[in-house]
């Protein structure tokens, strides 16, 4: 994702401070449901929950205080998310669900990611020999995929929940026809996007009342969604994939409904009814690597998370981080970082397609090979891919070929727990804030632009993993993440942020494992993100000087990734975390808060 969150104006600290006055200043009618403050940390038993959003958290614990378990409240709150945070999630785009079942100790993942239409070829984004402007393609019915969100909510439940579809509904289509708070972030995401979505005459009227961002403080209502989530409960996911509402969505992707007047350049798209008809969510192996001794799960190709965070993890074992300290800590995190994504821009693509050698990619021969580059002081990014082959004699690489993976702020990740020990690691996504910003006319949810995931042209010297297909799925970046202890689950975790997921999941866990931070710390802490590219990413607190003189660069950002997480504890005790300050300020949960928090 590419455009900024939400306006300068509205930074970390100035949101949240917003924020606090907008929940005491929102309508209180027995209609319009204030939300509760936001809290980020929150420690008890009986279940946790852990989202950006205070309704999508209610929602998600009150499925759990009757009786639900972590899958019911994982969907619960995914479901509020796309009425809450619709610019970040919902319906019409995708995600993975990373689920740990206490009952068997095995980790299960779904892959609900977005899929190209069979009509897409590999120039699908190169016209004239050049490839189109970046937010061209964001803003068309060419980047749309078709939505793997309910298809993952429908597999969630069936294979784990406890309630269905029209249950696990029910709380979200309550936030949607009732209406909720509009928060900071909701109207500066609107304000950023208020250009494209005024293009598209169903995308202004929901969310441009009065053509203009709804006010902060205002109740904003989408009955359309409700009437959508109605139709998913009485008729299941199908609804969406086949018959009225599937053709609603191929005519949109075709005939983008552009405002009279409009001057946008909105390509249409090349989705077929027949390629929602054939759309799977498919449960696929966790990735699995061992760090200091505990088991680390997240998600396979098309993602790249769980590849990409398991071979930095396997560097940077090789290594006692805690007794190097934490410049030379950070500094081994920032190398194995872009030694991993080099790897990735390389190997990782739709399985379907491309032979990831995903065996060699997490083995420990491969990373000591690739830990061997790292120096005392910062290598020349960007870095070359290592040779994943089974032979590791040494200190290996190939010819040098960059692609930094592009960062952002869309996407959303929310944690759950049960009381049984269940729980659910879950991102979804549909792509930039706001997906390609048209709204499915009536229905209330908008488009993903996922297929900006591929590379327009080949990166890789002819090799590129990533380049569209018929059918295939782009590589995401999405790293939904379990930790256990033996057989007990120790953290669960995951961010969004695009490419630079990858490296908030990994700052998280060393900053928690490593550097002896406790879990609201260790989200809390100033990020850095170095994705194989000149200079690393880093925000203003993030300190640097000391790494500087190890020849690291940086460029400032605001802002990296937007994390929740639940931490468990000892005697069945949770504690949930979620930012204090990104994106005005995530909310933690727990079912029995413990009496002394
Ligand atoms: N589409 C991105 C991915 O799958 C996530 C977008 C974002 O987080 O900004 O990696």
């Amino acid at each position: 994702m590419r455009a900024s969150r939400r306006p300068g104006t509205l930074g970390g600290l100035a949101a949240a401070a917003v924020l606090a006055l907008v929940v005491t200043a929102a309508p209180a009618s027995a209609h319009h449901p204030r939300p509760t403050d936001k809290v980020p940390v929150a420690v008890g038993s009986g279940g946790a929950v852990a989202t950006v959003d205070a309704d999508a958290t209610r929602v998600g614990l009150d499925v759990l205080r009757r009786g639900g378990n972590a899958v019911d409240a994982a969907v619960a709150a995914a479901a509020t998310l796309g009425v809450t945070e619709p610019f970040s999630s919902g319906i019409g785009g995708g995600g993975f669900f990373v689920y740990y079942d206490a009952a068997t100790g095995q980790v299960h993942t779904i892959d609900g990611r977005e899929t190209a239409p069979q009509a897409m070829q590999s120039d699908a984004f190169v016209e004239n020999g050049v490839p189109i402007p970046f937010a061209d393609a964001v803003t068309s019915g060419l980047s749309a995929g078709v939505p793997g969100t309910p298809a993952t909510w429908e597999t969630a439940l069936e294979q784990w929940g406890t309630l269905d579809l029209r249950r696990a509904l029910q709380g979200a289509t309550q936030v949607a026809r009732r209406g909720f708070v509009v928060d900071p972030t909701f109207a500066g995401q609107v304000a950023t996007n208020a250009t494209r979505f005024a293009a598209f005459t169903s995308t202004a009227k929901l969310y441009l009342p009065d053509g203009a961002p709804p006010v902060v403080g205002s109740v904003l209502r989408n009955r359309d969604l409700a009437d959508t989530y109605d139709l998913l409960a009485r008729r299941g996911v199908d609804a969406l994939y086949t018959g009225r509402l599937a053709q609603e969505v191929v005519d949109t992707v075709h005939r983008p409904p552009v405002a009279p007047g409009s001057t946008l350049v909105v390509r249409p798209g090349l989705l077929e009814t027949t390629d929602l008809a054939s759309y799977e969510a498919v449960l696929r192996e966790p990735t699995h690597v061992q760090y200091r001794g505990l088991d680390v799960y997240s998600m396979g190709p098309p993602s790249s998370g769980g590849s990409t965070v398991g071979e930095a993890l396997n560097i940077l074992g090789t290594s006692d981080l805690a007794a190097l300290g934490t410049t030379q800590a950070t500094h081994r995190y920032l190398e194995a970082s872009a030694l991993a994504y080099a790897d990735r821009n390389r190997f990782v693509g739709d399985p379907a397609f491309v032979d990831v050698p995903l065996t060699e990619l997490l083995s420990p021969g491969f990373a000591a090979e690739r830990a061997c580059l790292i120096g005392p002081t910062a290598a020349v990014k960007p870095v070359a891919p290592g040779s994943p082959d089974g032979d590791y004699a040494g200190c290996g690489a190939s010819a040098a070929v960059g692609a930094a993976g592009t960062d952002g702020q869309s996407t959303t990740h929310l944690t759950t727990a049960d009381r049984w020990g269940n729980v659910v690691s879950y991102t979804l996504t549909i792509e930039s804030i706001g997906g390609n910003g048209i709204v499915v006319p009536h229905r209330g949810f908008l488009l993903n632009n996922e297929l900006t995931d591929f590379n327009f042209t080949d990166t890789q010297g002819g090799l590129d993993p990533n380049l569209p297909a018929p059918g295939k799925r782009p590589r995401s970046s999405m790293a939904p993440t379990v930790v256990l202890s033996g057989r007990t689950p120790l953290l669960a975790l995951g961010s969004p942020g695009g490419a630079s997921i990858i490296t908030t999941v990994l700052q998280v866990l060393v900053n928690r494992l490593d550097l002896g931070m406790d879990l609201p710390s260790a989200v809390a802490a100033p990020r850095a993100s170095q994705r194989n590219s000149a200079s690393v990413q880093a925000e203003p607190q993030f300190p640097r000087t000391e790494l500087a003189a190890l020849g690291h660069t940086f460029t400032d950002t605001p802002e990296i990734g937007a994390a929740t997480a639940i931490e468990f504890l000892d005697h069945g005790r949770m504690q949930a975390v979620a930012e204090p300050v990104r994106r005005g300020g995530g909310a933690a949960g727990v079912v029995r808060p413990d009496r002394w928090h």
